[in-house]
C-alpha cells in the first residue's frame, strides 16, 4: 500500500483561502501502489440542475449531489427553474427541506429573478437575498429591459449578484443547434451566436448604469468573451463561466444524437479557441458544468427532438484535466482555480475542510454507465480520460470514494 499522505496537496494560500486538508479522514480508504495521486480543494459548480422540487424523474438532491461528489465537487449552486420555483422565501422552502434532509455536499440555492421565471414581474427579492446564494432566471433570458433594470438596481441595493442566463428570443428563429457548418450540412436550425451575445451586450450597459455585480452563465460565443473582456476593462463587477462541452468540443464534432444537444449549443471552432484565450487571459473567470440531466426517454430524439441539456457534474475534471491541463493549453493550477477558487470567491462561499483526491495519469473511460447521477447523456461519454476521483470530503466527512 502506497503512503497516500505523500500525494501532492494542492496549494490555496496565496488564492486567499486556508486550504490545509485534513488528510487523516482518508485512513480507511484504499488507495491502490503504483499511482500517482494529487489533492486538490473540493471543486464548486455554480451552474447545476438537479431537478427536485418537480422534476425528480430527471434527478433528485440526492442522487444529483452523489454525483457532484463523485466528481470531487464539494458545492454546487442549483438553478431555479424548479416546481415550485423559488421566488418567495415559502416556496423556496420546500427545496431547502429536501437539501438539509437529503445532500451529500453543499448546495447552496438560487432564488428567481422574477415570479416563476415568467419575466412579468421581479420575484419576492428582498425576502430571498439572505437565503440564496444569487438570482437567476436559468434556462431563460429575460426578455424585458425594464424587468432586467429593476432587477439589477434591487439586486445592487441587496449586495447579490444576477447570474443571467443571456439568450434573446427575437433572435432564435427555430434554432436548436448552433448555426453553422454542421446545421447547414445536415438541415438544422440553427441558433445564431447573437441571440446570447445581444443579450449580454444589453446586460453591460445595464450593469454600468446600476452598479449591480452582475455573472454571465455558460457563455458559448466569440463575441461573449470579447465584450467580457471589455467590460472588465472598463472596470464594471462582471463575471462569466463557461462548460466543459464548449471548451473541447465544436459543431464539427456533433452526432445526430440527443447526448450533443444543450443550449446554449456547442459553437464553431473559432468560438471555442476564444474561450480558451478567454481562461487564459482571466476573462472567462470559471468553469461550470450546467449540469442538466433529463430522463433517457427525452435525450432519445436527436438533435432536433431532445430535451436541450448534458450531464456534466462525473465528467468534467477528468475531460479538462485531459483535454486542457495535461496537453499543457492551461496550467494545472490555472484549472484548479477555475473549478475550485475562482467560483467561492465570486459567490462567497465556504471551502471548510472540503477536498478531493485524484488519480492522475491513469487510463478510464467516461462511462455514462456507471454514472450516479439519473442523467446519462453527455458528449464525452466513451472519451479516454487521465483522471480518476479515489475520494471527497466534505465538511471533514468522507462522501465519496472510489
Ligand atoms: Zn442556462
Amino acid at each position: 500500500m502506497k503512503n497516500w499522505k505523500d500525494a501532492a496537496v494542492f496549494k490555496g494560500k496565496e488564492r486567499g483561502f486556508d486550504f490545509s486538508p485534513d488528510l487523516s479522514l482518508l485512513s480507511p480508504v484504499p488507495f491502490s501502489e503504483n499511482a500517482q495521486y494529487c489533492i486538490f480543494p473540493g471543486f464548486c459548480d455554480v451552474h447545476v440542475h438537479f431537478r427536485e422540487p418537480g422534476l425528480s424523474y430527471k434527478e433528485t438532491i440526492r442522487t444529483g449531489t452523489l454525483a457532484a461528489a463523485r466528481g470531487g465537487y464539494t458545492a454546487v449552486c442549483t438553478m431555479p427553474n424548479l416546481d415550485p420555483f423559488p421566488d418567495t422565501p415559502e416556496h423556496l422552502s420546500v427545496q431547502t427541506e429536501i437539501i438539509a434532509r437529503d445532500a451529500a455536499v453543499r448546495v447552496f440555492p438560487y432564488g428567481t429573478i422574477t415570479r416563476g421565471e415568467a419575466g412579468k414581474e421581479l420575484s419576492d427579492m428582498e425576502a430571498l437575498a439572505p437565503l440564496v446564494c444569487a438570482f437567476s432566471d436559468d434556462g431563460k433570458g429575460v426578455q424585458d429591459t425594464e424587468m432586467m433594470r429593476a432587477a439589477m438596481k434591487k439586486a445592487a441595493s441587496l449586495g447579490r449578484i444576477i447570474a443571467a442566463h443571456c439568450e434573446d428570443d427575437s433572435l432564435l428563429r427555430g434554432g436548436y443547434i448552433h448555426d453553422g457548418e454542421y446545421a447547414r450540412a445536415h438541415g438544422h436550425a440553427g441558433i445564431s451566436p447573437e441571440s446570447e451575445w445581444r443579450q449580454i451586450e444589453r446586460d453591460i450597459a445595464l450593469v454600468r448604469e446600476t452598479g449591480c455585480a452582475y455573472h454571465v452563465c455558460h457563455i458559448s460565443t466569440k463575441e461573449s468573451v470579447q465584450l467580457i473582456r471589455d467590460a472588465k476593462a472598463e472596470g464594471l463587477d462582471i463575471t462569466c463561466e463557461t462548460g466543459p462541452h464548449y471548451l473541447l468540443l465544436d459543431d464539427s464534432m456533433l452526432e445526430e444524437d440527443g447526448r450533443f444537444k444543450m443550449n446554449p449549443p456547442i459553437r464553431s471552432a473559432g468560438d471555442r479557441e476564444a474561450l480558451i484565450e478567454g481562461l487564459r487571459d482571466g476573462t472567462v473567470d470559471m468553469i461550470a458544468t450546467d449540469h442538466a440531466p433529463h430522463s433517457a426517454q427525452e435525450k432519445a430524439k436527436g438533435l432536433k427532438g431532445s430535451a436541450n441539456g448534458i450531464v456534466g457534474l462525473e465528467c468534467a475534471f477528468p475531460v479538462l484535466y485531459t483535454g486542457l491541463a495535461e496537453t499543457g493549453v492551461i496550467s494545472l493550477e490555472r484549472l484548479v482555480e477555475l473549478m475550485a477558487y475562482a467560483p467561492r470567491k465570486r459567490f462567497g462561499l465556504p471551502l471548510d475542510g472540503d477536498f478531493c483526491v485524484w488519480e492522475l495519469g491513469c487510463r478510464d473511460r467516461v462511462d455514462s454507465g456507471s454514472f450516479l447521477s439519473m442523467g446519462k447523456a453527455t458528449p464525452f461519454d466513451g472519451m479516454e480520460v487521465h483522471a480518476r476521483c479515489a475520494a471527497a470530503v466534505c465538511g471533514g466527512k468522507l462522501v465519496y470514494q472510489a
